[in-house]
């Protein structure tokens, strides 16, 4: 019998049932962004698929609005809601290697930390985000960019599996051979089809990495913007490098008396042979004089925590994000004009190249809208105090605006936030319309809404 009341779904699963004015109540209901304050009726930390299976059927059946919570990093803060239930995947982080076949499989909970401290023990990795407390479910399914995706594509290029749970609570395998359409619309739907219990991945031969930021001054931006424009089209598959703008947090790399300071930075990391690193790193300290920088070899889990400590939990956050075909003359003008009034050390504008593997996969082999493009761009205002939200906010949307006419319509659905609704079809582009189809099929009554909906 299916549970109606918080204590009937108390007795039905093995995970925590945590409502309002249980100890653990604040805790359970926050997710990483500190600007969302949202107080669900009852959030479940599951331990298995049945416990999820459960769960969804108690949200559908008595009408209760559901949240799926991976890493709980979404900037709009879909992993938590008012009034309904949330399924908290905090306790089911484990990832298991095949070291033979170079795979992966981990569970719904599993955040990037997690994931690249276990495939790095064989010496192996795939394409994940840049910060290792990132869900690797969310990051997945909306895409996946990072180090390694010139290499080694999306994350989503890289999944080979999924147990899914679905909207009437049952759990099925979504692959190339069982459900393929299903398994279509998870690579890129994000959360609207299903929720991951287990994602299964390919891996690759990646151990150290040769990786570093490298701050020049900002009146070089356009140098190195320009510079980088030209370098990424013909770059080597191996490098994954991204420009932005950086104020200089106090690290013992850079001057004492340039803390504070902006700067326009490169972060680039070489996952070829790291001995090759310092010749392939020439292009970037040829381009202009870099003042300040922590290049090197190290091990690739070191380099998705190396800026954790700019996102600690909490930080209140806003995004925007748009797909950029070219980097034009004019586009460039747009960011050097913005850039460098991002107003704290958090906040930054992000460019990364989506060419190279992932140009090489075709535009309707999953539900990712946009591989004609080459830039997935992305603009984050991050800060510790409430009283700069406006500011901080109004820096984000002004940088996007001036930024729109040189990008597509459509964005990366892992940068946007509650306010983009209206772009989710520009988002997926022509693959929108195969995504309603599916919608309806697997989720007419739309339970999964909490996420950028398409709707059905
Ligand atoms: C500090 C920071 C750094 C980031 N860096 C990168 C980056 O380098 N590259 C990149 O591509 N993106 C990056 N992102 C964006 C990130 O991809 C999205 O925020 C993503 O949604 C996070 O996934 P999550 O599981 O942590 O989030 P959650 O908030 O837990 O989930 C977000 C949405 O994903 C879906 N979801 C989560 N878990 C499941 C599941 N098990 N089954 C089904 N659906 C699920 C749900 O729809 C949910 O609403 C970053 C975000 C932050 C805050």
């Amino acid at each position: 019998m299916s549970a109606k009341t918080p204590d009937e779904l108390r007795e039905q699963v093995r995970g925590e049932v945590i409502v309002e004015g249980d100890a653990d109540y604040e805790n359970a209901r926050s997710v990483h962004n500190g600007m969302i304050d949202k107080r669900p009726a009852v959030v479940v930390r599951v331990m298995n698929a049945g416990d999820v299976m459960t769960t969804v059927n108690y949200a559908r059946e008595n009408g209760h609005v559901l949240s799926i919570r991976g890493g709980g990093h979404s900037g709009p803060g879909f992993g938590t809601n008012d009034g309904g239930v949330v399924i908290d995947f905090s306790r089911m982080r484990g990832v298991r290697i095949d070291p033979n076949g170079k795979t992966a499989r981990a569970e719904g909970g599993a955040t990037w930390g997690d994931f690249n401290a276990a495939t790095n023990a064989f010496g192996l990795a795939t394409p994940g985000g840049i910060i290792s407390t990132t869900g690797i479910a969310g990051l997945t399914l909306g895409g996946g960019i990072g180090y390694l995706t010139r290499g080694h594509g999306l994350s989503l290029d890289n999944l080979v599996s999924a147990d899914v749970v679905t909207a009437d609570g049952k759990m099925i395998v979504a692959n190339e051979n069982e459900n393929p359409d299903l398994f279509w619309a998870i690579r890129g739907g994000g959360g609207n089809f299903g929720v991951c219990t287990s994602l299964e991945y390919k891996l690759h031969p990646v151990r150290n990495v040769y990786w570093g930021p490298m701050f020049y001054e900002v009146s070089e931006a356009e140098t190195i913007l320009r510079f980088y424009r030209d370098y990424i089209k013909h770059a080597p598959d191996e490098m994954g490098a991204f420009p932005a703008f950086q104020i200089a947090p106090p690290l013992p790399f850079i001057p004492e008396d340039r803390h504070g300071d902006m700067f326009a930075a490169i972060v680039a990391c070489w996952s070829g042979d790291p001995a090759e690193g310092e010749r392939q790193f020439k292009a970037f300290h040829d381009v202009a004089e870099v003042k300040a920088e922590m290049v090197g070899p190290v091990p690739y889990p070191a380099i998705n925590a190396a800026f954790d400590g700019l996102f600690p939990p909490g930080i209140r956050q806003y995004w925007k994000g748009n797909f950029v075909k070219e980097l034009t003359d004019d586009a460039i003008a747009a960011h050097v004009q913005h850039g460098p009034a991002a107003p704290n050390v958090s906040s930054t504008m992000h460019l990364y190249p989506i060419n190279g593997a992932c140009h090489r996969v075709a535009s309707d082999a999953s539900a990712f809208g946009h591989r004609d493009a080459n830039f997935s761009m992305v603009i984050i205002s991050a800060s510790t105090d409430p009283a700069q939200d406006d500011v901080d906010t109004k820096w984000v949307k002004d940088y996007s605006d001036a930024i729109a006419p040189h990008s597509e319509v459509g964005g990366y659905v892992n940068f946007m936030d509650d306010d983009d609704s209206s772009r989710v079809r520009a988002n997926y582009g022509s693959n929108y319309d195969r995504l309603v189809q599916l919608k309806r099929r697997f989720d007419p009554g739309n339970l999964f809404r909490v996420n950028q909906n398409i709707a059905p």
